[in-house]
């Protein structure tokens, strides 16, 4: 070794560091003390950009570096280093690394020096957008979006394996730009082709979003695809690049589709249909245009039989066909799944309409020989059902080549059975009240013509009987013979009541109308029944009026001023009655209003209605019937009636009449 050489210094004094050796370093350097206070530092460090404070001499290092955990973090350690004399090598930070080693006095570390190097700014920002590229995979994969780009100068089409199999294609599949083109569906190319070309033109701006449906390259499955994409230029308006996303929304539609169908098909059956083949008719051609190819319809008999009552096929030319394949019936159980599902209730989906099955359930080999010409691939049959019974079975086609029925459409074809099945059901129910109204009906009037027969000769009894009693007679029958006379009047009026039900609901409510004075006959009723408002304990105010003329019936009028003034002393008992009649705007109005229980506004418009009732029958008798035969008798007279009221305050009814005269 050579004597001149200095021995390495045993004793380092920090302040005696040469730092002109260090100043030019192009990494930064710095000297701390055991506070990790700067003691000396080199240009390198003063410049460097990661630094927060410009570094001068006394400053702490933790005023130095920027804020934040990472920070912390390296404070730390370099606390360790300044406890353990341990160094410590290249620590990543946001901006640099350090170092840092331990300088020692003796045995111990007085200080340290630190090494801080600022990262090359384009390698920093590689690897951010390396990890920003890597995020952006991260998520498109989990939101199962495809990626594409398309290069028009080289025709290059690059696809992620997940946009090939949007596309219906494999991963080692090679994508370009004509096979593109040639998936899209035929009813959606037009549309999307016409999209992509406005991408293309600089003056769009270049960013496009469209929904379209492609038929898979390898796999034929038709796909619902939702696209973003943008067209990229160059500074002359050159179209340069094209990429985008592609996500697949084939169930969002089909949900679309699904609930658009059924309330299609509600709306249909929410119709005024009367017959069930009309329903059949229409629901079958809704299924045709929509959810399958062709769709036929059988209806169960009470005797077993399935007759197929509709048909209908998508394509216009296949419809005699389809008409013809209704001819078919299967007869023996377990030989159809359709008639199986008659009594089971089950749907059956025959996802490969094969021809090995389409020979099980021929009926004929005139029966295979439509169906083959038919070709349907895939086949579900439907049961109709509601109120516990099957009405009938749905058998829906699909004839693409490559559709095939799924659980989906089962589902689909299920709900819109059973709304049929519960549409036929209301037919059926309505179909049998009606039947009943009728029956209802005819009961009534012959009822009531016969019961007036015997009640016309009791009446002249009762006056034959009134005549030739003797005086001693009279005596001993005493009031029996007025109330046995008013009993058979009350009995009358009611066979009148419903003699007039039925002739109304046979349209036979005839009119006699004559030239005739309403208070004229408003008088005489009132006189009639006073006797009645006296029993009510009703007094009736009727103020002088100027007399009105008309052209009306005088007897159905006579009928509704008994009704409404009778009911006034019915539901007013015990509180006066107010009867008004005025002319007004080519109309007499007539009110009668009590002061009684009033009607509950949910009870009005059913008063007027044949045995309308807003009262309990234990506390007032009455048909029911009174209000709606004078409803029917003032519109007939094309008049109105209507009721204003409030409960526990009273009534009042207004019946307005046109003031016609017999020339009119
Ligand atoms: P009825 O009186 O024989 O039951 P109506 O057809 O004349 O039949 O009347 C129908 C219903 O209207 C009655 O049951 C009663 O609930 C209600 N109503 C009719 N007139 C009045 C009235 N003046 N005040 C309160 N309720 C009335």
């Amino acid at each position: 070794m050579n004597g001149s050489m200095e021995a390495p210094a045993a004793r380092l004094d920090l302040e005696a560091v040469p730092l002109e050796v260090l100043w030019n370093a192009p990494i930064g350097i710095a000297l701390v003390d055991r506070e990790l206070q700067l003691v000396r530092f080199n240009r390198a460090l003063a410049g460097l950009h990661g630094l927060r404070t410009r570094a001068w001499p006394g400053i702490r290092l933790a005023d130095v570096l920027p804020p934040g955990e990472a920070t912390r973090d390296i404070l730390w350690r370099i606390e360790q280093v300044l406890a353990t004399g341990q160094p410590l090598s290249r620590i990543e930070l946001e901006w640099g690394r350090v170092s840092c080693h331990p300088l020692h006095d003796g045995g111990r570390v007085v200080g340290l020096c630190l090494y801080l190097e600022e990262v090359p700014e384009p390698r920093f920002a590689h690897e951010a957008l390396q990890v920003s590229e890597e995020r952006l995979r991260m998520s498109l994969a989990s939101a199962a979006i495809g990626t594409w780009d398309y290069n028009p100068a080289t025709g290059e089409f690059l696809c992620d394996d997940r946009a090939k199999e949007l596309f219906g294609a494999s991963p080692d599949f090679r994508m370009d730009c004509e096979t593109f083109h040639s998936i899209i569906h035929p009813e959606d190319k037009e549309r999307t082709q016409q999209v992509i070309q406005r991408a293309q033109r600089p003056e769009s701006g270049g960013g496009y979003s469209i929904e379209y449906r492609v038929i898979g390259i390898q796999d034929g499955v038709e796909r619902w695809l939702s696209a973003q994409g943008r067209a990229w230029f160059d500074e002359q308006g050159q179209f340069r690049r094209f990429s985008g996303t592609v996500l697949d929304i084939t169930q969002r539609k089909r949900a679309e589709a699904s609930a658009r169908f059924l309330s299609e098909a509600s709306r249909l059956l929410a119709g005024r249909l009367d017959r069930a083949e009309e329903i059949l008719e229409r629901v079958a051609r809704l299924a045709a245009s929509s959810i399958c190819t062709y769709c036929i319809i059988g209806v169960s008999r009470a005797d077993g039989r399935l007759p197929r009552v509709a048909a209908a096929h998508r394509e216009p030319s296949k419809e005699l066909l389809v008409q013809e394949a209704r001819r078919f019936v299967p007869r023996t159980q377990g030989t159809s799944p359709l008639l199986d599902g008659v009594h089971t209730g089950r749907s059956a989906l025959i996802r490969e309409f094969t021809l090995d099955v389409r020979q099980r359930y021929a009926v004929s080999s005139e029966h295979l020989a439509v169906m083959n010409t038919l070709d349907a691939h895939s086949v579900m049959t439907v049961p109709m059902r509601a109120g516990g019974k099957v009405h009938g079975m749905m058998i829906l086609a699909a004839c693409g080549p490559q559709r095939r029925f799924d659980e989906e459409d089962l589902a689909l074809a299920e709900e819109l059975a059973a709304r049929v099945g519960m549409a036929l059901e209301n037919l059926r129910l309505y179909e049998e009240a009606r039947q009943a109204v009728g029956l209802r009906d005819e009961f009534l009037s012959v009822a009531s013509h016969e019961l007036k027969t015997p009640l016309t000769s009791l009446k002249l009894q009762h006056a034959l009987i009134g005549k030739f009693l003797t005086p001693e007679c009279r005596a001993s029958v005493g009031a029996r013979l007025p109330k046995a006379v008013s009993q058979v009047e009350r009995l009358s009026s009611l066979v009148d009541s419903l003699l007039d039900v039925s002739r109304i609901s046979a349209g036979r409510l005839g009119l006699e109308p004559v030239e005739m004075e309403l208070t004229h006959l408003l008088r005489e009723v009132m006189e009639r029944l006073s006797e009645v408002f006296a029993q009510a304990g009703c007094g009736v105010d009727f103020p002088a009026t100027p007399p009105v003329h008309g052209y009306w019936d005088p007897l159905r009028l006579d009928q509704v001023l008994v009704n409404l003034l009778s009911n006034a002393a019915k539901y007013g008992a015990g509180k006066p009655i107010h009867v008004r009649v005025q002319v007004e705007g080519g109309q007499a109005r007539l009110t009668v209003e009590d002061e009684g229980i009033g009607i509950a506004p949910g009870d009005v418009p059913r008063l007027f209605s044949r045995f309308g009732r807003a009262v309990s029958e234990r506390h007032y008798g009455g048909l029911g019937l009174g209000l709606f035969i004078s409803k029917q008798i003032v519109e007939a007279m094309e008049g109105s009636i209507r009721v204003e009221s409030q409960p526990e305050r009273g009534s009042t009814f207004t019946v307005e009449l046109p003031l016609k005269t017999a020339r009119e």
